[in-house]
């Protein structure tokens, strides 16, 4: 089978939906499939790893990189930047991996205007109340953190129709399923198997 250029999809959310577990459990299941690590000015939460979560940066060395064009798309996401650069992606594609980028809508629409080919996904979480738990599942945080948060959550998620999916992350494994099945009608497009069987075709014509 010839090796074709992999394909890039986009993966949104509000905070709470559930899906960095969905990008986790996806990537887990299948080799050929890999998340772009963002450069962020963040500081890091406990856990997270430079290089692995995410790149983190200085304010000063994210703008360096704004100016070197080195950026695929950057947003500023309430008080932090975030970027995916151009590197982190392209040598993926090239080796026929599927790429997922875990950006917020700002980003989305920047790659949507750069490139045609790429699917974005939507994720919701299943109702208000669940997304409330979520948001306050140590029930250490005061009720304005909390009302802060969920104003951010619907903040992105009033751009869901700009997406081509949308997701319900009610069942974790529905949900996943479902982006799989994403995925597959990507590989199974006219455009994707016309490349991955150029041999077979030109064969049967
Ligand atoms: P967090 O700080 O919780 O990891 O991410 C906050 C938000 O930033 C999430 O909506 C996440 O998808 C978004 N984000 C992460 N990396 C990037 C990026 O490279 N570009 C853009 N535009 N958004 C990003």
């Amino acid at each position: 089978m010839t090796q074709t250029r992999g394909n890039l999809f986009i993966l949104s959310a509000p905070s709470g939906a559930g899906k960095s577990s969905l990008i986790n459990a996806l990537l887990a299941k299948h080799s050929d499939m890999k998340v772009s690590v963002s450069h962020t000015t963040r500081s890091p939460r406990p856990g997270e790893e430079n290089g692995v979560h995410y790149h983190f940066v200085t304010v000063e060395e994210f703008k360096a990189l704004i100016e070197k064009n080195d950026f695929f798309e950057w947003a500023q996401v309430f008080d932090n930047y975030y970027g995916t650069s151009k590197q982190a992606i392209e040598q993926q594609l090239t080796a026929g991996i599927d790429v997922f980028l875990d950006i917020d809508w700002q980003g989305a629409r920047q790659v949507r205007e750069l490139v045609a080919d790429v699917e974005t996904i939507f994720i919701l979480p299943p109702s208000k109340a669940e997304l409330e738990s979520r948001l306050n599942n140590r029930g250490q945080d005061s009720q304005q953190v909390i009302a802060g948060r969920m104003a951010k959550a619907q903040s992105e998620t009033s751009h869901f129709d700009e997406y081509d999916y949308v997701v319900v992350n009610d069942d974790f494994a529905t949900a996943l399923n479902e982006i799989e099945t994403i995925v597959l009608a990507k590989r199974l497009s006219l455009q994707s198997q016309a490349i991955r069987h150029q041999k077979l075709l030109t064969d049967l014509l």
